[in-house]
């Protein structure tokens, strides 16, 4: 029985050049292919608040302890539950 992790994308903490509809698809994917291989679903929802996994795009120092470094070098990081933060570095070019 796999268990079930529920991922949704922060209202506030989001980029301007790349659709938001088309980062949830690339999420979409992403984790499709990562529940093929792994006892684990992953399901899309909009209570960011209490999602396992919570995704956004910060800059520089975001107050986790661990500040983006700019352009290039550290491009995201995550932590593990019951924080579930998967941060993505917003001073990337980011494309689709
Ligand atoms: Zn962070």
């Amino acid at each position: 029985m796999p268990t079930t992790l529920t991922y949704a994308f922060s209202p506030n903490y989001i980029v301007s050049n790349v659709n938001l509809s088309d980062i949830k698809l690339i999420f979409r994917r992403a984790f499709s292919r990562w529940s093929a291989v792994i006892p684990v679903n992953f399901t899309e929802t909009e209570d960011y608040m209490f999602s396992n996994i919570k995704i956004g795009f910060y800059s520089g120092d975001h107050d986790d302890g661990e500040p983006f470094d700019g352009v290039l070098g550290v491009l995201a990081h995550g932590f593990s539950p019951e924080s579930g933060k998967l941060h993505l570095d917003a001073a990337e070019t980011w494309a689709v």
